[in-house]
C-alpha cells in the first residue's frame, strides 16, 4: 500500500473514532477518576476506570471531555485496548505508546488498532493530543483510590 494511502486510512480510523466513540461515559462503579488537559491544543479528558475485586484488572474503562479528533480518537482506542490489561500490562502500554510517538517502535498485532496514531508522529505539535489520555491513565493507574489528584496536565 502506498504511504499516501496508509495515511488516508489512518485519518479515516481517527475521523470516525471522534464521530463515533465506543467508549465515552464514566465506568460504574468509578474506581479510578483522573482528568487530564492539553494547554496547547484545548483537549480535556476525564477518565473512569472499574477495577477488578483485587485492584489489579481494569474490567473497563470510559472517558468523557472536549477537544480535537486526534485527542478523542486516541482515548477511544486506548479504552479499548487497555481493557482486561492489568495495572503493570497497561503502564507498560503507556511506556511503548510514548515510544512510538517518538518513531522507535509500534505495538504487536494483538494491539495493532494503537498503531494508527503512529502517523501523529510526523506532526510533532499533535503528540501531546495524542498522548494525553495516556498521561492520565498514568496518573489514574499511580493513584491509591477514587480521588482525582488535581489535572494531569502534559505541558
Ligand atoms: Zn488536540
Amino acid at each position: 500500500m502506498a504511504l499516501e494511502n496508509l495515511r488516508d486510512l489512518y485519518q479515516q480510523v481517527i475521523l470516525e473514532r471522534y464521530k463515533k466513540p465506543r467508549h465515552r461515559g464514566k465506568t460504574e462503579p468509578t474506581d479510578r477518576y483522573q482528568k487530564g488537559h492539553n494547554p496547547s491544543c484545548g483537549d480535556t479528558i476525564e477518565l473512569t476506570l472499574k477495577l477488578s475485586p483485587a485492584g489489579d484488572q481494569i474490567e473497563d474503562v470510559k472517558f468523557e471531555g472536549e477537544g480535537c479528533a486526534i485527542a478523542m480518537a486516541s482515548a477511544d482506542l486506548m479504552a479499548e485496548a487497555i481493557r482486561g490489561k492489568t495495572l503493570d500490562e497497561a503502564l507498560q502500554m503507556v511506556q511503548r505508546f510514548q515510544t512510538m510517538m517518538q518513531g522507535k517502535d509500534e505495538f504487536p498485532p494483538e494491539l495493532r488498532k494503537l498503531n494508527v496514531m503512529q502517523g501523529v508522529s510526523q506532526f510533532p505539535v499533535r503528540i501531546k493530543c495524542a498522548t494525553l489520555t495516556w498521561h492520565t491513565l498514568k496518573a489514574a493507574l499511580e493513584a491509591s483510590n477514587a480521588q482525582a489528584v488535581g489535572v494531569v496536565s502534559n505541558e
